[in-house]
């Protein structure tokens, strides 16, 4: 390389050039870039990285909340105040509007850059030549001029033409056509499009066969993928089912608020001799306050916060409507070898009947290891191995004599590679008993192999396989020539030896399975690892007892979609070994056709179809490749089952948090229809209990500060000995309803109408009498309203505690667990007390300073809601402890729905 640098040149070289012409171009070489000139090109090129363009700004997304439908309604409402001439109610709807606006906005960006900051998360890697070693490096540092390796299952991160090798490439992301194609090296082919030139592979696709090479011409914004992402408008996020539901249930409740207003209108006016227009304020009153406008970027907030809680214990989800997804998961199929496993393997045990050195050579020839942690943790094991019985080769020394690979197929369990050996051609192979052995003829040190020496070997595969060792064969053969075909060269093999490894569970796995069990979750394992191996790690980690039921992947081969389906709910306990790469797509067809949630772990390319149709596709970040990564909807980053358990514990708490906030935001209503219902049901004999303006002040003053409390709430005891909720099961049910509109709020609203019968007949007030301005019991009757005003307030701060739990006991989570909660109690009480004390705001939303015995009648009100419904959990609790007198308990609900 020369040590002169000059700049890059800015416009991009035609990438269809002869290679030589497009190598001086970029002046590159195949043998790649030094660190120091890639460092220099990307201060020229700038990192390789997309920006959006035509995002959404900020004014554009506060305006969109004084624009949704629901805000639309209040300003309907506030257009028809200002229309009958009451200015001051319209003045303080569109204060409403406002508070809520921003509110909803603050909320939304919160939402937005915590589901933003995931892709910290998930750093793009790619492989490249630097300083003439393969390395691998984070992807907004690819420079052109870089020789990119590209491998099954790599994402390609930049344009680049390739300079050897051929690959199989998935387009999707660039032309939306999924059926990979082949792309090589030789192939030249000029006068077609340029993502259609053969030579060349391009950034956002993903390899999913073969190995190359290939010189990167393009990066960032100048690769074809950046040209796209120019010219496009970022995608809106999708809704989930969750927010669906809510938005249709807020729709209902608009609606029902619209027909309880214009019935209120002639109620007021004919029935209790109210003028017209008072009417209209009432009716836009009950509007106002019922219109749950402030729900969705709640739920949405909860969601993202959910998410983010889930990356930082090492699970990162891409899609905030899979947080809801995840707490109805019933099923998880899961793989052993690095998920229920360390993935950290050691070789125990070596048997063969010849000398050592042969052996080692083809574990040492017969591999992709680069040594030192870099590659497939069995195959570093294996070198270690070969290196502890005395033969070490460098990964250069291994790729010089080596002619010809033939990798790993899951479908085939084995993989080879031929290699010049001294003056002989030699083939090695290592893989799974069950596929190598078959190819042997004839055993190392040993002779010819007999059926009785197979039998033999089977039992010594068994008998390893059963103490949860991973057991290998390797054999070898050498050549004549190089060999024309796979299945050519894989024949008349012969057997070096056995290889035992083992991979010792991962000690939160146990934990993390008993709770699937206590939570009713099914965990099935899929692995292409021998039966008994599988067993025996299911065993130790507690999935199955002593006789699991082992299907092997011939056995599914065979087997008809009806004969998988009862097996699949026939409750037994599964493990699927040597399974093939299609299983994992059956399996996830098949329980999804009988109504199960499934969360599907991969990392292969093979497991990205089953990942895709999995309802959580889990994609291991750590070993697995950037095609699953791409296909799944979780990443993670720990590659832990337990994880999983955590993730689906999470999906379970964030879901009920969302239904406490629903629940406490309709608690709202009782409290605030009955005093219009007991002025109107009263003929007007009992004067309005409670103003429009102080019914205003009470909405925006005290919904949202709880309801974020509450959308943090800690898991609830109890939370994962539950079975899981059903998908589609409404959020919003009968029972909430009842316990939210017709218990604690027919509590509160009793409460506060004690209060404000109180103060009025302590003053000497009787049916009828009069309490308009100048009146002499007019002071009274503005304290009377401030009391129920105070009554609600205090309701909501009993109903807030209430709402924490819906089963176990407020104790048993600690009274004192949620400081959100408790800030924004003391939040709402210092702004009701300055509604109530402070001279202009008296003067302004007309309200009036209480005695200290009010403020004792009202003191215990929170404690008197709360108590009712910790009585009521206590109740609910002692019924599920004694089914059979009550009904059913939760495990024979979670029987009879299987
Ligand atoms: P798992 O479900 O445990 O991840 P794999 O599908 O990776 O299983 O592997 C299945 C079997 O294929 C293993 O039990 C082993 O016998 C064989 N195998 C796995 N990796 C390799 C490899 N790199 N080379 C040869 N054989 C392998
Ligand atoms: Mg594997």
């Amino acid at each position: 390389m020369s040590g002169v640098t000059e700049a890059p040149p800015e416009t991009s070289p035609d990438p269809t050039e002869r290679i030589e012409l497009l190598l001086r171009d970029l002046r590159g070489s195949p043998s790649g870039l030094t660190e120091r000139e890639a460092a220099r090109r990307l201060v020229a090129t700038g990192p390789n990285e997309l920006h959006r363009r035509g995002g959404r700004t900020w004014p554009g997304q506060l305006m969109r909340q004084f624009t949704h439908p629901l805000a639309l309604l209040l300003w309907a409402a506030a257009g028809l105040a200002w229309a009958v001439g009451i200015e001051q109610v319209a003045i303080a709807i569109v204060v409403v509007i406002v508070i809520n606006a921003l509110f909803a906005f603050v909320q939304e960006r919160h939402a937005e850059r915590a589901v933003e900051a995931l892709a910290a998360f998930l750093p793009v890697r790619a492989k490249v030549v630097r300083d003439g070693q393969v390395r691998e490096i984070e992807a907004t540092t690819l420079v052109p001029g870089d020789v990119l390796v590209i491998e099954e299952g790599d994402r390609i991160s930049a344009d680049a033409r390739l300079i050897d090798g051929v690959v199989e490439v998935d387009l999707s992301a660039l032309t939306g056509e999924s059926v990979p194609v082949s792309r090589s090296a030789e192939l030249l082919d000029t006068h077609v499009p340029l993502e259609q030139a053969c030579e060349l592979v391009f950034s956002g696709t993903t390899c999913t066969g073969g190995q190359a090479r290939a010189i990167v011409f393009a990066t960032g914004m100048r690769t074809e993928l950046g040209r796209i992402a120019a010219l496009s408008e970022r995608v809106e996020r999708d809704e989930s089912p969750l927010e669906h539901q809510v938005r249709r249930v807020a729709w209902l409740i608009a609606l029902i608020s619209v027909v309880l207003g214009v019935a209120f209108i002639p109620i007021a006016t004919f029935g209790a001799g109210l003028s017209f227009l008072n009417g209209v304020v009432f009716a836009v009153g009950l509007l106002v306050g019922n219109v749950p406008e402030g729900l969705l970027p709640v739920i949405t907030l909860a969601l993202a916060i959910g998410v983010r809680g889930l990356a930082r214990r090492g699970a990162v989800v891409k899609r905030l409507s899979s947080v809801e997804t995840l707490g109805c998961t019933d099923v998880i199929c899961t793989d052993k070898t690095g998920t229920l496993t360390e993935n950290r393997m050691r070789v125990t045990e070596v048997t063969g009947q010849g000398p050592r050195e042969r052996l080692a050579g083809a574990m040492a020839r017969c591999t992709n290891a680069r040594g030192a942690g870099i590659g497939d943790p069995m195959e570093i094991a294996l070198l270690d191995a070969a290196a502890g019985m005395g033969v070490e080769l460098t990964p250069g020394e291994r790729e010089a004599a080596r002619l010809r690979q033939f990798p790993f197929d899951p479908a085939r369990k084995r993989m080879s590679t031929v290699d010049q050996v001294g003056a002989v051609l030699r083939l090695a192979v290592k893989g799974a008993p069950e596929s190598v052995i078959p190819l042997c003829t004839s055993e190392f040190g040993g002779g010819p192999m007999s059926p009785e020496r197979r039998r033999e070997l089977a039992a010594a595969v068994d008998a390893q396989a059963r103490r949860g060792l991973r057991v290998l064969a390797v054999a070898d053969r050498s050549l004549p020539e190089p060999p024309a075909g796979r299945d050519d060269a894989e024949r008349d093999l012969t057997l070096l030896g056995l290889v035992g490894l083992v991979d010792p569970p991962r000690k939160e796995v146990a934990r993390a399975v008993a709770d699937c069990r206590a939570a009713g979750i099914r965990v099935i394992v899929i692995t292409g690892d021998h039966g008994l191996t599988a067993a025996a790690i299911a065993h130790q980690v507690g999935i199955a007892g002593d006789t699991p039921r082992v299907v092997t992947g011939e056995e599914l081969g065979a087997m008809s979609e009806a004969e998988l389906d009862t097996l699949l709910t026939s409750g037994a306990e599964l493990i699927f070994a040597r399974s093939s790469p299609e299983a994992k797509l059956r399996i996830a067809d098949a329980l999804r056709a009988t109504g199960h949630v499934v969360a599907m772990t991969g990392d292969g390319v093979n497991d990205a179809p089953a990942l895709r149709r999995a309802d959580i596709g889990v994609a291991m970040g750590r070993s697995g490749t950037d095609v699953a990564r791409e296909a799944s909807t979780m990443v993670l980053t720990d590659d832990n089952f337990a994880t999983i358990t955590a993730a689906v514990e999470a999906g379970r708490r964030v879901y009920d948090n969302i239904r406490k906030f629903i629940f406490y935001i309709f608690a709202h209503a009782t409290p605030e229809v009955v005093p219009f219902l007991v002025f109107a049901l009263s003929g007007g004999a009992v004067p309005l209990p409670l103003t429009v303006l102080l019914l205003l002040s009470f909405d925006v003053g005290t919904e949202t500060v709880p309801a974020l409390a509450l959308g943090r709430e800690p898991a609830e005891p109890g939370l994962m000995r539950k079975p899981p909720r059903r998908r589609g099961e409404p959020v919003i049910r009968g029972g909430m309803l009842i316990r939210a509109w017709l218990f604690l709020g027919v509590l509160c609203a009793a409460l506060e109408m004690l209060g404000f019968f109180y103060v009025l007949t302590r003053a000497g007030w009787h049916p009828g009498a009069d309490v308009g301005p100048g009146s002499p019991l007019h002071h009274a009757y503005l304290q009377a309203t401030t009391m129920t005003f105070l009554g609600m307030v205090a309701g909501q701060v009993g109903t807030a505690f209430a709402a924490r739990t819906e089963r176990a006991s407020l104790r048993s989570i600690g009274v004192w667990s949620n400081p959100l909660l408790l800030w924004g109690i003391v939040f709402e009480l210092a702004l009701a007390a300055a509604i109530i004390y402070v001279p202009f705001l008296q003067d302004l939303l007309g309200t009036a300073a209480l005695t200290p015995d009010m403020l004792a009648l009202v003191l215990p009100f929170p404690f008197i809601v709360w108590g009712a419904d910790e009585l009521r959990r206590w109740f609910v609790r002692w019924r599920a402890r004694s089914p059979r007198t009550w009904g059913r308990s939760a495990t024979d609900l979670a029987r009879s729905r299987s």
